[in-house]
C-alpha cells in the first residue's frame, strides 16, 4: 500500500482501472465501458498470457446450483450477441454427455436432470446405445446412466478474448500491454488508484482480475485472497485416420475417471482433476514467466495419471497414441467459488478471481455483474455465493499455508467427490 510516489512518470486517469487482460477483465472492460466508463486495462505480460490462454474452454451450463446454470445460460446469450457484433466464430455447439458408471454417480446425474429442467435446459436420460451413437470411439458397456445437453459446446478462448477486446476498445477501454502493477495507492482507506511500469494510473475504482496472482496482487493494497494457484494438465490427441473424431461430437464429463474431453481439429482433448494436485506460488515465478512456457514431460506423474484415466473412458489412448500435453495454472478457492465483488477493507478495490477452472464460460455473466456492482452499486444476480470478502472473519485464510491446502482439497474434491445438487 501506498499514498502515491511523486517521482512517478506521467499520469493517466481513468474512472476504473482493471488490472489483468484475461477473459474476466476484458470482458468486465467491455462491459464497463458500453456503459459510458472511462477504462484502462494494465497488462503484466500481453492478453491472454496467464490461465486464459491455456484453457479449454469447455461450456456445460448446468451447475450445481440454480443461479450459478441462469448465469451461464445468460452468458451463452452475451457470447451470441458479441459473434454478432464481431463477427467472429466464439462458441462450438457439439452438446455434452454426464456418463455414471456407479450408483450414487447415477444418483448425481438424476440429480442435474431435474435441475436442468427445473432451468429450461433441455436435457434428458440417454441410453447405452445412443451414447455409443454418439460417440463410437467411447468405452459404454459399463454406464449404468447418462444425460445429453443438446445446447452446450465449448468456447473458443482466443476468440472469445479478442472480442471481448475488440468492443471494448470500439467504445473507448485502453489497453496497456507489458505494464506490471507494482503498487496500489490507497489513501484514507480508500483505492486512489495504481502505479505500473514507472506511470501512475488514477482511478476511484480498481478491479483486480490478475488470475493466478490475484493473492499477490492483493497484498499489494495490504489486504488478502484466499486464492491458490494449481496446475491443470490436458492432452490433445493428433487427428488420425484409425479414429475418427467428428469436429462435432459431444464433449463429456465423466467424474468418476475424473476426466472431461471434447473434440479439437480432428483430435480429443482429455483433461483431468488429478487426487493429487501440484500447485505453484506464482511469487517464486519469474517476473517475466509465461505459461505457454510449462513444458510438462510425458513420465511426468500428472501425465501418466491422465494417460491412464483417459485411456479408462478412451481406450484407444495410450502412452504412446501421438498428442500434445498443455499444462496451466488455475485459480483456486477454499470453496469452489470464485471471488467477486468488493474487497472487504479497500473502498473502491473489487475482485474477479478464483474461477477454479471455469472463467473462460463464466466471464460473460462475470463482466455483467461486476460492471453493475460498479456502476449501480448491486448486481441483478444474487451473488451471496461468490462474494469477494466472505471470509474476511475467517482468521485460519490469514495463513498461506492453510489456503494452499483447503484449495488443493477443493481441487481434489472437484471431480472426486459426489455433488449436492440444489434442486427444487
Ligand atoms: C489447462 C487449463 C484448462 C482450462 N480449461 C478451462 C475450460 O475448459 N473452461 C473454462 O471455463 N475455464 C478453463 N480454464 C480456466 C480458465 O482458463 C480461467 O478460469 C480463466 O482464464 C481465468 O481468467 P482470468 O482473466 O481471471 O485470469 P488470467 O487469464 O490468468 O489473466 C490474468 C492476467 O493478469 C495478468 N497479471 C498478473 N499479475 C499482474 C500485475 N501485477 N499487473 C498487471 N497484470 C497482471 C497476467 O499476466 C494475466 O494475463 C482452464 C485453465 C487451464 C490452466
Amino acid at each position: 500500500m501506498s499514498p502515491g510516489n511523486t517521482s512517478d512518470k506521467q499520469e493517466h486517469v481513468a474512472d476504473t482501472v482493471i488490472l489483468g487482460a484475461g477473459v474476466i477483465g476484458a470482458s468486465i472492460a467491455m462491459q464497463l465501458a458500453m456503459r459510458g466508463q472511462r477504462v484502462i486495462v494494465l497488462e503484466r505480460a500481453l492478453a491472454g498470457s496467464g490461465s486464459t490462454g491455456r484453457a479449454a474452454g469447455l461450456l456445460g451450463q448446468l451447475r450445481s446450483t440454480r443461479e450459478a446454470t441462469r448465469m451461464l445460460v445468460d452468458g451463452l446469450e452475451i457470447v451470441r450477441d458479441l459473434e454478432r457484433r464481431t463477427e467472429s466464430h466464439i462458441f462450438v455447439q457439439t452438446g455434452s454427455l454426464r456418463v455414471a458408471q456407479t450408483p450414487a454417480r447415477a444418483r448425481e446425474i438424476e440429480e442435474h436432470v431435474k435441475l436442468g429442467r427445473e432451468v429450461g435446459l433441455p436435457v434428458e436420460h440417454i441410453g447405452r446405445e445412443e451414447v455409443a451413437r454418439l460417440l463410437p470411439y467411447m468405452k459404454v458397456d459399463d454406464l449404468l446412466d447418462a444425460c445429453y445437453c443438446p445446447t452446450d459446446g465449448h468456447l473458443q478462448p482466443a476468440e472469445l478474448l479478442a472480442a471481448y477486446i475488440a468492443v471494448a476498445r470500439e467504445h473507448g477501454a485502453r489497453f496497456i500491454f507489458n505494464a506490471p502493477v507494482e503498487q496500489v495507492h490507497v489513501r484514507g482507506g480508500r483505492v486512489a488508484g495504481v502505479r505500473a511500469a514507472g506511470h501512475r494510473y488514477d482511478a476511484g475504482t480498481v478491479v483486480n482480475s490478475t488470475g493466478p496472482w490475484s493473492y499477490l496482487v492483493t497484498e499489494l493494497a495490504e489486504s488478502r485472497l484466499p486464492t491458490a494457484a494449481i496446475a491443470h494438465v490436458y492432452l490433445t490427441t493428433t487427428p488420425s485416420d484409425a479414429v475418427v473424431i467428428d469436429r462435432h461430437s459431444p464433449a463429456v464429463r465423466d467424474r468418476e475417471n475424473r476426466i472431461y474431453s471434447r473434440p479439437e481439429a480432428g483430435g480429443l482433448i482429455v483433461g483431468t482433476y488429478e487426487a493429487q494436485p501440484v500447485e505453484y506460488d506464482m511469487e517464486q515465478l519469474p517476473a517475466d514467466f509465461d505459461m505457454a512456457s510449462m513444458r510438462p514431460r510425458r513420465d511426468d506423474l500428472t501425465v501418466a495419471t491422465l494417460i491412464d484415466a483417459a485411456s479408462r473412458r478412451f481406450p484407444f489412448i495410450g502412452p504412446q497414441t501421438p498428442m500434445t500435453i498443455t499444462q496451466g495454472i488455475m485459480t483456486f478457492t477454499p470453496d469452489g467459488r470464485p471471488f467477486c465483488g468488493p474487497d472487504a477493507e479497500i473502498e473502491g478495490l473489487f475482485h474477479a478471481s478464483g474461477f477454479c477452472g471455469h472463467g473462460i464460460v463464466q466471464s460473460p455473466t462475470i463482466g455483467r455483474i461486476m460492471a453493475e456492482w460498479i456502476v449501480d452499486g448491486r448486481p441483478t444476480y444474487d451473488v451471496s455465493e461468490i462474494e469477494a470478502d466472505r471470509y474476511a472473519d475467517v482468521p485460519e485464510l490469514a495463513d498461506r499455508a492453510t489456503v494452499k491446502a483447503r484449495c488443493r482439497r477443493t481441487y481434489a474434491d472437484y471431480y472426486g467427490k459426489v455433488v449436492a445438487v440444489d434442486s427444487a
